[in-house]
């Protein structure tokens, strides 16, 4: 039996569009639903939708607002199993790191648990005789969200609560390869008491998209994806008037000094290429170590990546599940085979590679590729897959150079045993969100979670203090209410305090 995936607009579901797409679950190949792409109108009617909510939503009080977000932080806890089962059949992805997913999305909404205090404002008493002023932030009215495939919970969840916890009303725009988490969440702020059109959902494609960025009622876009289509989505919406945050793709570098514990930064480096298939955009797909102790390094990650469980994201304990889809497995492994041609060598070969069973499903294994020069597209473009290129370097400095020279700057990792050489890491790099010693850095919530160079267009990052700023727009008032003085024609504040 095959499902539909629909609209979510003003607390109900809605039919339409132009079409449908085929969802897969990844481990089997089988198609097992079609998601609806909405058209131009649809999307105008979520905006609308959207913009009627704004009216009240952007007057509700503060303590109304944290009771809901507390609300749903609660039912997003308790549904936290059920919500990653819906991320596994249609992502691939190993349950554990689906539900691990809903936890990071989690701590966002912990953090706009706290709203009252991160919107309170500003005042200066008497900045002149009698002359008050105040600053507060006001919402921005209807926000958008477009999100890519690899997190549909946790990337929704880095805008949403924290656009609605400021004021704003909010349409997401989930990616088509896996989409009905989205409207299970949309169904969770309905259960947690959340006015009908705050949050809503158009599923689709490109066109959705297209819609969003030139609707003169879209206030911003928050995008996350690759960064062609950042840039372009960041082109057009600034060109419609719209603020926009675009998180865009990545090639993280991990650099193993020969002072790091090495067994820990094996283990490391293993998870974090591995870990979700390598689906992920803080992977480290790139480990550069000091020639030193590279033998022994790599001879530990071979040993690591063999050890990893291949298997349908459901199994109990499997490490790595499937592919999203057929023509990403195909890229993966050709990228391999070119990079084979080209003179790389192939520690480990996980192309062709399936569980028994599977033989539908969008499966390759854990591949470990040396000898890579940095022309090769396996070094220079994201694979965004299970492919780890271990480079030998001499010192610290050629790996920071390596860093330097590569044209993104989401994440970097540094393993050492050296303060010094991670201060110089952490300060010579260009690069967004930086671990000493810990292999994903994704910033907590009440930091901010942003990439540098080709992995960032726009102004603000995304979620934390950032995300907050990005969601308002500040306004500054100045007050007199004493007695009326004579008329001014001077500008009135502390500079002109003249009685
Ligand atoms: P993608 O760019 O193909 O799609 C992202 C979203 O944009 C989807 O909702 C999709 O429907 C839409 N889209 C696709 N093509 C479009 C087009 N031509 N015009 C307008 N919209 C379009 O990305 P993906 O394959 O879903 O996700 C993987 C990418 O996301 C990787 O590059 C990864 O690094 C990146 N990513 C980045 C971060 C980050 O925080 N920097 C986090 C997660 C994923």
């Amino acid at each position: 039996m095959t499902f539909t995936v629909s609209h979510h607009i003003g607390g109900r579901i809605v039919t339409g569009g132009r079409g449908t797409s085929p969802i897969h679950n990844p481990s089997t190949g089988e198609r097992i639903g079609d998601v609806e792409l909405a058209d131009a109108e649809l999307v105008s009617q979520a905006v609308a939708t959207a913009k009627e909510a704004f009216q009240s939503w952007s007057q509700s009080s503060l303590g109304r607002r944290t009771a809901i977000l507390f609300a749903f932080r609660e039912l997003m806890a308790a549904n936290a199993e059920q919500l990653g089962a819906i991320v596994t059949r249609e992502h691939g992805k190993v349950l554990s790191d689906a539900i691990g997913e809903v936890g990071r999305g989690l701590d966002v909404i912990d953090y706009v648990c706290g709203i009252p205090q991160l919107l309170k404002g500003e005042f200066t008493m008497q900045a002149s005789s009698g002359l008050d002023v105040y600053s507060f932030r006001e919402p921005l009215g209807v926000c958008a969200g477009v999100t890519p495939f690899n997190f549909p919970v946790m990337c929704p969840m880095w805008m949403a609560p924290v656009a609605i916890a400021c004021g704003n009303t909010f349409v997401l725009k989930p990616s088509e390869a896996d989409p009905s988490a989205s409207l299970f969440i949309a169904d969770l702020w309905q259960r947690a008491g959340l006015p009908d059109g705050v949050f809503n959902v158009v599923q689709g494609d490109r066109h959705a998209v297209a819609a969003l960025e030139t609707h003169p009622d879209v206030k911003s876009l928050s995008f996350v994806g690759s960064t062609r289509v950042g840039r372009e989505l960041h082109a057009i919406g600034t060109a419609h008037g719209k603020r926009v945050q675009a998180l865009c793709g990545a090639k993280n570098h991990g650099l193993v000094l020969a002072d790091a514990d090495l067994e820990f930064a094996a283990t490391n480096a293993a998870a974090s290429a591995f870990g979700a298939a390598g689906e992920r955009c803080m992977a480290l797909p790139v480990i550069a170590v000091v020639e030193q102790v590279a033998e022994e390094f790599i001879a530990r990650v071979v040993d690591k990546a063999k050890a990893i469980k291949v298997a349908d994201g459901m199994t109990a304990d499997a490490d790595m599940g499937a592919i999203i889809s057929r023509s990403a497995r195909d890229r993966i492994e050709a990228t391999v085979t070119e990079a084979e041609a080209a003179g790389a060598r192939v520690l480990l070969d996980g192309r062709g590679f399936h569980p028994d069973g599977h033989e539908d499903g969008f499966w390759t294994g854990p591949t470990i590729l040396t000898d890579v020069t940095t022309d090769m597209r396996a070094y220079r473009e994201e694979i965004f897959g299970p492919v780890l290129v271990i480079m030998r370097i001499k010192d610290l400095d050629e790996g920071i150079e390596l860093i330097r020279d590569c044209p993104f700057g989401n994440g970097a990792a540094i393993f050492t045993g050296s303060g010094q050489a991670a201060r110089r890491f952490t300060r010579e790099i260009p690069v967004g969100m930086i671990g000493v010693n810990v292999p994903i850095p994704v910033p907590v919530a009440y930091h901010s979670f942003g990439g540098w160079q080709d992995s960032f267009v726009g102004e603000s990052h995304i979620y934390g203090p950032e995300g907050v700023k990005f969601f308002t727009e500040a306004k500054a008032v100045t007050q007199r209410w004493t007695e009326p003085a004579a008329a001014t024609f001077h500008f009135a504040g502390a500079s002109q305090a003249s009685n």
